[in-house]
Order: structure tokens, then C-alpha cells, then sequence
């Protein structure tokens, strides 16, 4: 079928200023910035500022900014001085961003299968991979949906393992009325273009843990004792700090944080409205005691009912309205790229996998049936706080159609 293009949808990207909240706000900041002659936030204060006011949002002691959400995920790594071959337990389906620097600080992954609605992982499934050589847990609450982290606190308490919050795609989620973030050790974000708010490129680190802040503190500054009486490089790291720009942006974009938030829960709760009853298609599942922030705004296509499933709904969206959307988020579990397939690391050493429990490596895929049930089924739609109703109502007209045709 040939459509006009005017019956083509035009939605604001994340991508370029048509969904993205940056206007006057930033540029005065960053102008302050520029005059003032400090871009080093060893010295300038836009970036202490942030750094104050988002742990202040969050209610909690400390909050670190570094150059990129990766930094922040290596940060909140190095912290935890895994031995070479120590175990971090991740998630099959995550932004490599949280699984290289695994590997830069010595330790392996160890993949956990996910819930295949939420492609989250689960109490039960991070258990069935810890071993006596797991170090941390790392948690990613996918798409801005938490992860159900009473029972992932209780499993990792009774074990005494520390847990690291990957929250660059759940700002401002919630889950018993805490903070994402909060209930972990050590939460991690990003301010990368795409994310609730941005600067381009950015990381932050939160923790209520004075040690591990410490540590984080200076893993960000290569281990530099500013302040101390006798300070010294005490031991290798990066320099991973933030920029005064990005410190001045980062100002003002938290003030357009909650707004972004807001905006996104309530089209979000509009369009699962209007998707309800659809057959073969569910909408995002979250759980009574979670707020869900909607990075993204995920379906589950059921390929029994709609032809060719997620893809076969994903090209009549973009052949016949113009939605672009994303079937299976990524194309494959990380496992099976090709850094952790062939464990391309250093050189030919392929450390650290060297010093790694055989089994710590095994990427069998029938120990992942959530993970490749849920890439299967799932489509990802784009979502921004510039979205507006009539926006909503064109999706979900858009998806009503489209799945009426294929079913
Ligand atoms: C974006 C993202 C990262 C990496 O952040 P960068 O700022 O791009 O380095 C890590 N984890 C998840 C879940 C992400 O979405």
C-alpha cells in the first residue's frame, strides 16, 4: 500500500534539539562558564554545584560526576578492587557501555538471563550464577523499569555482595518510595545525547557509602590525594572528570529533569491506554511498587498472533506511518559479541578471562531462555518529553492498524 507522505508521522527525536529540552537556560550557564576561565571542575564550581544538587535530589551523601555514563559504570568498578578473574553478575541485555569496563578493571562478566517481559534480571536468575568468586551485582534497570530489588537486596545482603545500580536509562524511577539508584551501593547514570536529560556526553555516580565514595572520588582524579597532607597517586586510574561546559549544561538540564520525567510517565501511561485489549501486543509490565520513567516506551508482540511479530509490526510502522521503532533493542546478548565471544581484551592475552572459572564463561544459549525470548518478542519504541497527546494518539492508531493488518 502507497501512502501520501502527509499521512506520514513526524515525532521529535532525541537526537537533535526537536526532542530535547535545551533552550536559553544552558547557554546563560554555559556563557558563566566560558567568562569565568575555569573549564576544570578541579577548580570551577559548576560542576560541584551539580554534583550537591543531584545527590540533594536524591537524598543521598554523595554524588560524583565523570566524563560519560561508561566512566561512571568503570568508576563505580574500580571501587569494588576485583582481583583478576573476579566475578561481576550482569545482564545478558545492556548497553556494552556497562560490560567493558568489567573487563578494563580486571574482573569477568557473568550473564544473568532476564525476565523475558521486562528483559530485567531477577532475584532467581542472578542466583543461579553466583559463585563463591562474585564480587558485585550489577543491576540494569532497562528502559527506566526497575528491577524488583527487595528480594535482589535480600539475596545480595544474605551473601554480603555489594550491588551496583545501572540507572543511565532510569532517572528519577522509583520502587517502595526509594529513589533508583538509592538502593544499591552505588547507583550510576548518564547524560549521553539520548538519555531523560542530557549533555551530550556525561556520568554521574551516587553512593550513601563514604568508603566506596572515597575510592570513587579518586578513581575519577587517577587516584590523586587532593586535599591530603601528603597526597599521592595511590593507585592507577583514569582521569574521568567532567568538564566545567558539560558541568554548566548539566546545571540546567537538572532542572528540566522532572518535567522530562513527568512528561514521559503520563503519554506513556496514555498510550498503554489505548493499547489495551489489542490482541498479541502487551504493554509494559511494572510492578504496583515501581515508578517506571520510560526511557523508552517497550511492547511485547506476541508472533503467534501478529505476523512476523516485532518485526513485521516494527516495518508496517515505518513502510506505512513513519514510526520508527526497534525490534529486539539490540540484536543480540552481549554474550555473543564479539569482545566477549572471541574475549578480545589485550593483545592476544585475552585477559582477564584467563584468570576466570571456566564456567564463569559459558554463554550456552538454552541457560538464557528469558534473554532470547524477550529479544524476540520485544519492540522498542522511541520516547522523549517532547512528545505531546496528538502525538500518543497517532502511535497508538499507527499500532492498532498495523497489528489489525498482520493479525
Ligand atoms: C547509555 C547507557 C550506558 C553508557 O552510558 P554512556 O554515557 O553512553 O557511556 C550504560 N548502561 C546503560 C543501560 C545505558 O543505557
Amino acid at each position: 500500500m502507497i501512502h501520501k507522505t502527509e499521512d506520514m508521522i513526524s515525532l521529535p527525536s532525541d537526537q537533535n534539539s526537536s526532542g530535547r529540552m535545551l533552550g536559553d537556560e544552558e547557554i546563560k550557564l554555559l556563557g558563566e562558564a566560558i567568562e569565568s576561565g575555569t573549564l576544570t571542575s578541579t577548580k570551577g564550581t559548576f560542576v560541584k554545584d551539580f554534583e550537591a544538587r543531584f545527590a540533594e535530589m536524591l537524598g543521598v551523601k554523595r554524588a560524583l560526576c565523570a566524563s560519560h555514563g561508561t566512566a561512571a559504570l568503570h568508576t563505580a568498578y574500580a571501587a569494588i578492587d576485583p582481583e583478576p578473574g573476579d566475578e561481576f553478575v550482569t545482564t545478558s541485555i545492556t548497553d556494552m557501555g556497562a560490560l567493558t569496563p568489567i573487563l578494563y578493571q580486571s574482573a569477568v562478566p557473568v550473564f544473568a538471563d532476564v525476565d523475558a517481559d521486562t528483559l530485567n534480571v531477577t532475584a532467581d536468575s542472578i542466583e543461579k550464577v553466583i559463585s563463591e568468586r562474585t564480587k558485585a551485582i550489577i543491576v540494569t534497570h532497562l528502559f527506566g523499569n526497575p528491577c524488583e530489588m527487595g528480594e535482589i537486596m535480600e539475596l545480595a545482603r544474605s551473601k554480603n555482595i555489594p550491588v551496583i545500580e545501572d540507572c543511565a536509562q532510569a532517572f528519577l524511577a522509583k520502587q517502595n518510595g526509594q529513589w533508583i539508584g538509592t538502593i544499591g551501593d552505588i547507583g550510576c547514570f548518564s547524560l549521553q545525547q539520548g538519555k531523560h536529560i542530557t549533555t551530550g556526553e556525561g556520568g554521574i555516580v551516587v553512593s550513601n557509602n563514604e568508603d566506596l565514595a572515597r575510592r570513587m572520588f579518586l578513581f575519577i582524579n587517577k587516584a590523586w590525594g587532593y586535599g591530603d597532607p601528603n597526597p599521592d597517586h595511590y593507585f592507577l586510574a583514569p582521569n574521568y572528570r567532567m568538564n566545567e561546559l558539560t558541568g554548566a549544561v548539566a546545571l540546567a538540564q537538572l532542572e528540566k529533569l522532572a518535567d522530562s520525567v513527568n512528561t514521559r510517565i503520563k503519554l506513556a501511561d496514555a498510550l498503554s491506554d489505548q493499547l489495551q485489549g489489542l490482541r498479541g501486543v502487551k504493554t509494559p509490565r511494572v510492578s504496583e511498587n515501581s515508578i517506571h520513567t520510560y526511557w523508552r516506551y517497550c511492547l511485547n508482540i506476541d508472533g503467534a498472533v501478529v505476523e512476523e511479530g516485532a518485526i513485521g509490526l516494527a516495518k508496517t510502522l515505518r513502510e506505512e506511518f513513519g514510526i520508527f521503532s526497534a525490534p529486539r533493542y539490540i540484536q543480540k546478548p552481549a554474550f555473543q559479541c564479539e569482545v566477549l565471544r572471541d574475549q578480545r581484551t589485550f593483545g592476544n592475552s585475552r585477559f582477564p578471562f584467563t584468570h576466570a572459572r571456566p564456567e564463569a564463561c559459558d554463554y550456552s544459549p538454552e541457560l538464557y531462555p528469558g534473554t532470547f525470548a524477550g529479544l524476540e518478542s520485544i519492540l522498542v519504541l522511541p520516547w522523549n518529553e517532547m512528545y505531546t497527546e496528538p502525538h500518543v494518539d497517532d502511535i497508538a492508531s499507527a499500532i492498532s492498524d498495523s497489528v489489525r493488518k498482520l493479525s
